[in-house]
């Protein structure tokens, strides 16, 4: 089954309006409710649309969707680099769901619910060993 095809599935049908109907059919970057809404996925989990969790899963418009799409990637790339420099920061990083994005790539650390660093800080926590 393709991608196109799997997202013609039933089960991906229902679970956009599912998304939908918790967002208020409204985007959740901007809060419009009159733009050609889309299903953005924070992350691309291994196996079929429909069993991406719900907290993976964004309602966006269209125009926020493209906006948010290339910041995400650059944060990731972000991440990945941190990472590779910081092999201790494994304990204290959970998945890619903890990654949120604002007007510029910002990558937030969270130790369960409690943010622990945001990019700005984190190259210094990381030379300075706290990380
Ligand atoms: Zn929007």
């Amino acid at each position: 089954m393709t991608y196109a095809e799997k997202l013609k599935d039933p089960r991906w049908q229902k679970k956009r309006l599912s998304i939908l109907n918790r967002d208020g059919w409204r985007c959740r970057d901007c809060g419009d409710g009159s733009k050609t809404l889309h299903i953005h996925h924070c992350h691309y989990a291994k196996g079929a649309p429909w069993d991406t969790p719900d907290d993976l899963l964004l309602t966006l418009c269209a125009s926020c969707h493209e906006y948010r799409q290339p910041l995400e990637d650059e944060a990731r790339q972000l991440f990945a680099v941190i990472c590779a420099n910081c092999p201790d920061i494994n304990g204290l990083v959970g998945s890619m769901r903890h990654l949120s994005i604002q007007k510029r790539p910002t990558l937030f650390l969270y130790n369960d619910d409690q943010m622990v660093a945001q990019s700005a800080h984190i190259e210094k926590l990381c030379k300075a060993g706290q990380l």
